[in-house]
């Protein structure tokens, strides 16, 4: 998990998921379904997927007949959803959240809901002879926490069908919705940050969310010698709150090159291998 986007978050559960795959039976679930990277840093591509669709949206469709051009809905949208268009209302799906207002104050009944297709869920084998599930947003709609979820579901159906130890789950960036669904029922979480300002006010906000939830949790900075002074700062707020600071992991060119190259970045730097093994180490201690 990580509250801040660039963070390496992607490239380091990518490694680790390898690691782990030696030793348990695992499988992936890239849950960042606004960004889904996991799978192409394991060298997946579109078509190695099976997907299937995904309906967790709704918006408003006008039933033309009913409608008497009073205009509630388009006075009602504060979303400038809504454009008016030969006496009618033309709804702007692009802008639509889905609130349902429009539909509560029209007087003729001409709105109804529809479900949409807001996103894609895939699987497939990796290369590395575990399974990863994906989630994909389509661009534009809205509900992402639900294909999150969804996409959580169906890895523990796999999982338990393949008899898995472990599921990793490379969460959704940032502190909402879509990155609560992705730890809500994990039994540890890794947070991934950076020493920036930036990324300590993320690491705070990340951090009280999985407190909340009361999932242990470790930490690991990624280019730690970048700013050293942001890395203290950040270890003081690691040691305040009790928790484990997982690994220091320093600014390496493997992580550029394993993005270009589309691959795991411990195949770039073999020195790195021995720092995720200790990362796991310490997570299973806690496990
Ligand atoms: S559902 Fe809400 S956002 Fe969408 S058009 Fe109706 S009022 Fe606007
Ligand atoms: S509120 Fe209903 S009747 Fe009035 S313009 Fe909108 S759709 Fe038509």
């Amino acid at each position: 998990m990580s509250g801040k986007g660039g963070t390496g978050k992607t490239s380091i559960a990518s490694s680790l998921a390898i690691l782990l795959s030696k030793k348990h039976k695992i499988m992936c679930a890239d849950c960042d379904v606004d960004t889904p990277n996991l799978g192409l840093l394991l060298g997946l591509n579109e078509k190695n997927y099976s997907w299937k669709r995904l309906y967790t949206s709704e918006k408003p469709a006008l039933i033309s007949n009913k409608c008497i051009g009073c205009r509630a809905c388009l006075n009602t949208c504060v979303f400038n959803a809504i454009s008016w268009k030969n006496e009618k209302p033309v709804f702007n799906k692009l802008l639509c959240e889905g609130c349902g207002a429009c539909e509560i104050v029209c007087p003729a009944d001409a709105i109804k809901f529809k479900k949409v297709n807001n996103a894609m869920l895939g699987i497939a084998s990796s290369h590395y002879g575990f399974k990863i599930v994906t989630g994909q947003l389509k661009m534009g709609e809205s509900g992402s926490g639900k294909i999150v979820s969804l996409v959580k579901q169906e890895a523990e159906r796999i999982a338990k069908n393949d008899s898995c130890e472990f599921i990793l789950v490379d969460s959704a960036a940032g502190t909402g919705c879509p990155a609560i669904a992705s730890i809500q029922g994990s039994s540890y979480v890794i947070a991934v940050t950076e020493p920036s300002p930036s990324a300590l006010s993320d690491l705070n906000r990340t951090l009280a969310i999985v407190r909340h939830f009361r999932i242990p949790y470790g930490v690991i900075i990624n280019k730690y010698d970048l700013n050293k002074k942001y890395t203290l700062k950040i270890k003081h707020t690691i040691q305040k709150q009790n928790a484990q600071l997982l690994g220091l992991i320093p600014y390496d060119d493997a992580f550029i090159k394993s993005l270009l190259n589309l691959e795991p970045v411990i195949v770039h730097n073999k020195e790195l291998e021995a720092l995720f093994s200790d990362i796991i180490k310490c997570m299973y201690h806690v496990l």
